[in-house]
């Protein structure tokens, strides 16, 4: 590991103060269930590490919804009564997420902001595109667990499991940084990498997120259903988080996202458009599962995926119509 200086934020202000415009130079430090292990191989070399504990740890009550703090624990998260009760999809992912001890110091924010788990990334000994190499090794290579959608130059997978049911309940980020605060919805806050490659998301090097704001939840029937090799405590191979207005059986409004599908947390517009105005069943389900997944293009060894996410899709929805509001 690179030797660096530590600062110790005691809130956002002090936190904002240490960051600077140069990528990579100085990195926030929340849970550091990501960042440590970045620094251990190599693959972060910052001069400055800046904790950001300090940040807002919370969730309050605001306009009819939620503001959750960046600092906020991820146990705290799938185990607060409103979020159980209401945003069930994100209490299910939450709670979903690595192992208790993994959720007992992962933060919210951290795990927004937690880089690609692609093992070509990972590695120091591979120079790929996204660490400015010349080639993605996965085209040719081991890519079992990568993108089926959205995927090129770089064929990473989004790894934040909480993002994917953000987008579901069209949750918003709120954003610090030199020049003010912003909020930016969550679902335009991840970029593709052939928009970004060295990055995920819009965030600078000299902001911070700070807090997550969710709407009312409006009595949406949601639910977060996920594919895992066995009940490992590693990423999914695929998973679905659905939001649905039901009036009676009929689906009145729907949003679905798809994870760990493609480099982005993937919304299908195409399965919503699906849903809209017709009666839930197991039929209309997989009709949705089938359009959500209609422009998949996998890669060399990993066109199982498409039938998991199908699966996904089709179990998040029933699985979510089923439920009580
Ligand atoms: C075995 C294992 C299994 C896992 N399984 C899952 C899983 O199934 N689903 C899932 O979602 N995750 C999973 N994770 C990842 C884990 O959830 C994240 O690593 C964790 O949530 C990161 O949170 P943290 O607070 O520790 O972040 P840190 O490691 O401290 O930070 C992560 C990144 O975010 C940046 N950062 C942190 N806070 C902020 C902020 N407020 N503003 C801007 N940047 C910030 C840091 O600079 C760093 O780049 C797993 C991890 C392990 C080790
Ligand atoms: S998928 Fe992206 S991170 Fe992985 S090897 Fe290719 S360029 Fe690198």
């Amino acid at each position: 590991m690179k030797p660096f200086a530590y600062v110790k934020a005691a809130n956002e202000h002090q936190a904002l103060a240490a960051l600077t415009r140069e990528r990579g130079k100085v990195l926030p430090l929340a849970g550091g269930m990501d960042l440590v292990s970045l620094l251990k191989d190599h693959i972060a070399e910052p001069d400055r590490v800046v904790s950001v504990k300090g940040l807002d740890a919370t969730i309050t009550a605001a306009d009819g919804g939620l503001r959750i703090g960046a600092a906020t624990r991820l146990v705290d998260l799938h185990q607060h009564a409103v979020v159980s009760a209401q945003y069930k999809a994100l209490a299910e992912a939450a709670a979903e997420v690595g192992t208790p001890q993994i959720r007992n110091l992962g933060t919210v924010g951290g795990n927004l902001l937690q880089r690609p788990r692609c093992w070509y990334y990972r590695n120091e000994e591979f120079a790929c595109l996204k660490k400015g190499g010349a080639r993605c090794f996965s085209v040719d290579g081991e890519n079992q667990f990568h993108a089926i959608l959205g995927g090129g130059p770089c064929h990473i997978v989004h790894p934040s499991s909480l993002a994917v049911p953000l987008i579901a309940f069209n949750a918003a980020l709120r954003i610090v940084g030199p020049r003010g605060e912003k909020q930016v919805p969550v679902e335009e806050f991840f970029e593709l990498p052939d928009r970004n490659l060295y990055g995920e998301t819009m965030l600078r090097p000299d902001e911070l997120v700070t807090h997550v704001i969710l709407p009312p939840a409006r009595a949406a029937r949601s639910a977060t259903y996920e594919v895992r090799f066995k009940q490992s405590h590693d990423w999914p191979i695929a998973f679905a988080s659905v939001a649905l207005q039901m009036q009676g059986s009929t689906v009145a409004e729907a949003r679905v996202v798809l994870g760990a599908v493609a480099p982005i947390p993937w919304r299908s517009p195409a399965a919503e458009a699906v849903l809209k105005g017709q009666t839930m069943s197991d039929a209309l389900a997989v009709k949705a599962a089938e359009a959500a997944l209609a422009d998949a293009s996998p890669m060399s060894h990993n066109a199982y995926k498409v039938q998991v996410a199908r699966t996904a899709v089709k179990r998040a929805l029933l699985q979510a119509a089923a439920a009580t509001a």
